[in-house]
């Protein structure tokens, strides 16, 4: 600032530590980073992909790999010990194990940060779809080329539930591993590639996809391990048609990633809460930061509830930091609300942009295999972000509108 004079008193040291982050320009300097889950019907190879991806972006080190080799072999799933990678964790989840987060994230040859939302290995696919890859920016989609297969995933099989889920929950992108071409039934053959690339350009196309510009196909396979992290080698059957085309990491590495809603009116999604936290007469929750940002000493408030409070703390990844934004996981320790009234559900906003609240919501909704006609008064639960809650008096205003083939 221009000195007006020696007179001007240096301004207070407490205004000087209240200074003010400038979170856009933080933001900017940030790696770029992409979130994807994976998705596929059972066995189409998603474990081996993802524990040869995570092993030849050097996430999985030599020795791990060589005794998550020996242990399947032990097992007598000698074909698994990729899908092992996967499977360790879910062993460690079940036993209630912290789950070595390194393990469900890679780093691609720019700099992009690469998160597994949802590895496989979680059995529990479809809930966790619904309640945490919502913000996914991709789905990577493992499908098996060999004869017969893609047909029956997308008559009867996940590959088509899975698909409808993607597109309802707003996944913008999807990049289809097209796997087991080393399979000696497709043994690396374009018209393999070919035929199940129409067949699920067709199917996406149908449930409102642009494939032209948000679907891409790869040719992998996930047990040799080709075409993940390199592309395919000089020599190679497949380079007479695929010579010199991205593998998966540089897929990965160049879709576009979506510019997150940073500068709108926080809003942040509560999972859970506790009375007390890093300050004293505070409450403590935990969520998702859905658009916006925070930092410390922010007035915001907690809807529907309509109760101040005052950002005192807040954590990503276990560490304290003094800002986070849309994307981020977050710990915030907040002066003021009630500790009785906190519960799941509850949405921390912007105290000057706070968001409506309704008793009434019109929506759109994808039916996927109804057992019995849905009519006036059908009781339902509504699951909205980390909400859920029986709603009443479900009315069918209109119906038809989009059947998915
Ligand atoms: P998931 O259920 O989708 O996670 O599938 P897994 O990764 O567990 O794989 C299922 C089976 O397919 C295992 O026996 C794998 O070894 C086999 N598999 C996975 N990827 C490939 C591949 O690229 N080629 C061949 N030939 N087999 C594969």
């Amino acid at each position: 600032a221009a000195a007006s004079g020696a007179t001007t008193p240096e301004p207070a040291a407490p205004a000087v530590s209240k200074k003010r982050v400038d979170i856009a320009a933080e933001y900017a300097q940030r790696a770029a980073h992409l979130n994807l889950v994976m998705v596929g019907h059972v066995d189409a190879g998603k474990s081996t992909l993802t524990g040869h991806l995570l092993y030849q972006a050097g996430v999985v080190d030599d020795r791990q790999m060589r005794a998550y080799h020996r242990d399947a072999a032990k097992a007598g799933k000698g074909s698994f010990s990729y899908a092992w990678v996967m499977d360790q964790n879910e062993q460690e989840r079940a036993r209630g194990v912290t789950i070595d987060v390194g393990v469900t994230h890679l780093t691609t040859p720019s700099g992009r940060k690469v998160t597994f939302l949802d590895a496989p290995g979680h059995r529990d696919f479809v809930p966790n779809m619904i309640g945490g890859a919502a913000q996914a920016d991709v789905a990577v989609l493992v499908v098996d080329a060999t004869p017969g297969q893609v047909e029956m995933g997308l008559s009867e099989g996940q590959t088509r539930e899975h698909l409808l889920l993607v597109k309802s929950l707003g996944i913008p992108r999807i990049v289809v591993a097209v796997n087991k071409m080393d399979h000696p039934m497709v043994n690396w053959s374009r018209a393999h590639f070919e035929r199940v690339r129409t067949l699920l350009a067709s199917f996406m196309a149908g449930i409102g996809y642009n494939v032209e510009s948000h679907v891409v196909f790869v040719p992998t396979s996930a047990l040799a391990g080709e075409n993940l992290t390199q592309r395919l080698p000089h020599g190679h059957v497949a380079r007479a048609w695929y010579a010199d085309q991205p593998c998966l990491l540089d897929v990965l590495d160049t879709l576009p990633i979506p510019t997150r809603p940073i500068l709108k009116p926080l809003r942040m999604l509560v999972t859970d809460s506790t009375k007390g936290g890093m300050a004293s007469g505070s409450v403590t929750v935990w969520g998702r930061i859905e658009q916006g940002s925070t930092q410390i000493g922010d007035s915001v408030m907690l809807m529907p509830l309509g109760q101040d409070a005052t950002v005192r703390h807040i954590e990503v990844k276990d560490e304290a930091v003094k800002w986070a934004a849309a994307g981020d996981h977050v710990m915030v320790s907040l002066a003021g609300p009630d500790p009785q009234q906190l519960s799941a559900g509850l949405v921390l906003c912007a105290r000057d942009a706070p968001v409506p609240v309704t008793n009434r919501v019109e929506a759109k909704i994808l039916v996927f295999e109804p057992k019995v006609p849905i009519t006036m008064g059908y009781p339902v639960i509504l699951h909205q972000g980390t909400l859920n809650e029986p709603a009443k008096n479900p009315r069918v205003l209109t119906k038809g509108l989009d059947r998915a083939r």
